[in-house]
């Protein structure tokens, strides 16, 4: 999608701090980390948002939980805990309209949600 950050970093037009990457996901290292371990991970088609996912996405939803276990493991943060926290829409503060899956982690983090 034209003018769409996470596409143009999917598309690698724009440079990414990448932690993984096939076919249909990408996991890049967030520009502004909010915790020690703080990855983003996209589809690599464009979803504007959760709520804008439907049926059909729902093997590529589970793929992405997944590769956060798997990257958390990665980064040694299994044992002591992490977060996986999507945005969507305005009350959520979603900044950026492409749906990514934060993985946080490596401190206490707060204690909303
Ligand atoms: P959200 O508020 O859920 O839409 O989160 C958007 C996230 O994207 C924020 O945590 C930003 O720091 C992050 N972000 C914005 N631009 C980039 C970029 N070019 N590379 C990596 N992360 C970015
Ligand atoms: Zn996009």
């Amino acid at each position: 999608m034209e003018d769409c950050l996470f596409c143009k970093i999917a598309a690698g037009e724009i440079p990414s701090n990448k932690v993984y990457e096939d076919d249909e996901v990408l996991a890049f290292r967030d520009i502004s980390p909010k915790a020690p371990t703080h990855i983003l991970i996209i589809p690599k088609k464009h979803i504007a948002r959760l709520a804008d996912a439907d049926e059909a996405d729902a093997v590529l939803l589970a793929k992405i939980q997944i590769l956060a276990k798997l990257l958390a493991e990665a980064e040694g943060i299994a044992a002591s805990g992490y977060r996986v926290v999507t945005n969507s829409g305005e009350d959520s503060g979603q900044e950026v309209q492409h749906l990514h899956y934060h993985l946080l982690g490596g401190k206490k983090l707060g204690d909303i949600c």
